[in-house]
């Protein structure tokens, strides 16, 4: 069945009321308004399934270095912005795999120009901070500071720590930096919802939300200042969400649907756990943050609490069966789970052997196609060989596993059709051909990762998902067909206007 239609669309209390097929565009009718989009296509309203809104947000307001092509760069962009929380200078976004060579940088070369503001920039995974010699001093960390558990310290051959740190080691400096106000969240979190509604989305599913952030989601979900419909997977790590006391909610516009945890990091800083050590570094495995029984044990709670969908980050192929194994535990304790929704996040490098065991234990693989593209040249040093057994989209659909999509805003271009465009062609950046091109989706299938199997993720499908009468009114309105024009013209395509529960937002 065809997603994208052409013709009037009749709107009544938020929900479609009439569909009547007509060629040569697009009309939105309720009550007595009536927007014509000559040329327009209507698809369900596209969903990102793995996203961190806060995140992108607070990138158009904390210096972006995503795409900086060197770390002088960087460190330009960083001039020109200044300390930003506080005497600190806060950013996020740099990529050493962009630089030639591409190495760690080091906090010497931001002591240079920063020799007493304490800087701390994140890397584009959210899984290193670099950070300069002020900021390890306000936190303390010299020689004799020790690695804590899921986390490093990078150190030179003497032992002294270099300016990264990786994963858990992050949080000894993030504790010394000045928080963000609740105002400053609140503008991000407009900003952002603005910035996805212009490219189409009409609903986000937000990845690791703090628990102290829900009531202005809330709040501004009842102004109505969300321009998509948020459903907050809340983090719980170290059950954050339980001592908040945080319990699933059903709201129209805002929703707390579940709970995020993490087995491992990333692939860039080498955080993702593997089965076998790294190709480019045969001294690493990756980083497990979480055992089977503790990742067992926050599921059981977040059951006990009423939630229904967990969501647990897993990259690498060793988190993924740690993941798996949970999940199994989990059904073989406490039957009748038909109800609940796992997922796990990213999916990226799957043992052939765990394939089926998505489909047995009903786990969902939540998918990011960008990653694919701009991390290809990358995964193919850190994998070797395993970049067969990365990003396999199409070998998901043919086990019958339910395969949703999203960006990881502001890790990538929050445009949903980036993420399309990427399913269709797989054709890394730089490069003239497909990568795995038998992994490629057709550009339905593609819609479909955005739309119905987002909200059969969120077990929302019964609302949403595809045109049709009875259904919610949640429509993205784009100025060419993109379910059937050429793979190569899908990103050239705008988005002339969304639809949110009837209410219209136009974007030419
Ligand atoms: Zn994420």
């Amino acid at each position: 069945m065809a997603l994208a239609l052409q013709g009037e669309l009749t709107i009544v209390r938020g929900k479609i009321a009439a569909i009547e097929p007509r060629a040569g565009g697009v009309t939105i009718r309720s009550g007595t308004r009536r927007v014509e989009f000559p040329g327009g296509w209507a698809l369900p309203g596209l969903v990102d399934a793995h996203a961190h809104v806060v995140g992108l947000g607070l990138a158009f307001r904390e210096g972006y270095l995503r795409d900086a092509p060197s770390k002088h760069e960087c460190i330009e962009r960083l001039i020109a912005h200044g300390p930003n929380r506080g005497e600190w200078i806060v950013a996020r976004g740099w990529n050493q795999e962009l630089w030639s060579p591409p190495l760690f940088p080091t906090r010497y070369d931001l002591d240079r120009v920063f020799p007493t503001t304490p800087v701390a920039l994140t890397r584009v995974d959210g899984h290193a901070l670099w950070v300069n010699s002020s900021a390890l001093e306000r936190a303390g960390i010299t020689a004799a500071t020790p690695d804590p558990a899921g986390g490093a310290i990078v150190r030179d051959e003497h032992g002294m720590p270099t300016g990264i740190l990786l994963d858990a080691a992050m949080e000894l400096i993030q504790q010394y930096i000045p928080e963000r106000t609740l105002e400053d969240i609140e503008h991000a979190i407009i900003e952002a919802t603005a910035a996805a509604s212009s490219v189409g989305l009409t609903e986000i599913h937000d990845m690791d939300v703090l628990p102290e952030h829900l009531p202005i989601f809330t709040q501004l979900a009842e102004q109505g200042k969300l321009h998509c419909r948020i459903l907050s997977w809340v983090r719980g790590q170290r059950f954050e969400w339980h001592s908040a006391g945080v319990l699933p909610t059903t709201g129209e516009f805002h929703r707390v649907a579940g709970i995020k945890l993490f087995a491992d990091g990333a692939l860039g800083s080498r955080g993702a756990a593997l089965l076998e050590p790294y190709t480019d570094d045969p001294s690493t495995h990756g980083i497990l943050l979480l055992t089977v029984e503790e990742i067992a044990e926050r599921i059981k709670r977040a059951l006990d609490d009423g939630f229904s969908s967990i969501a647990v980050h897993a990259i690498g192929d060793r988190a993924v069966r740690t993941v798996l194994d949970a999940f199994e535990q989990i059904q073989q304790r406490y039957a009748a789970l038909d109800n609940v929704r796992l997922r796990i996040e990213h999916s990226q490098v799957v043992h052939p052997d765990d394939l089926p065991r998505y489909v047995q234990t009903g786990a969902i693989a939540s998918v990011q196609p960008i990653h694919c593209t701009s991390d290809a040249a990358m995964a193919e040093r850190r994998l070797g060989t395993r970049t067969a057994t990365a990003y396999r989209w199409r070998l998901f659909l043919q086990h019958g596993v339910l395969l949703c999509a999203g960006s990881d805003f502001p890790v990538e271009s929050h445009n949903p059709l980036s993420g399309i465009d990427a399913f269709c062609r797989r054709i890394p950046p730089g490069r003239e051909h497909p990568w795995y091109p038998e992994e490629r989706l057709s550009a339905t299938e593609a819609i479909e990762a955005y739309t119905i199997n987002a909200h059969r993720a969120a077990d929302m499908s019964y609302r949403r998902g595809w045109l049709a009468v009875g259904m919610d009114a949640d429509i993205t309105i784009v100025d060419r067909n993109i379910e059937v024009c050429p793979a190569e013209e899908i990103l050239q395509a705008r988005t002339l206007a969304t639809v949110v529960g009837g209410t219209l937002y136009e974007h030419a």
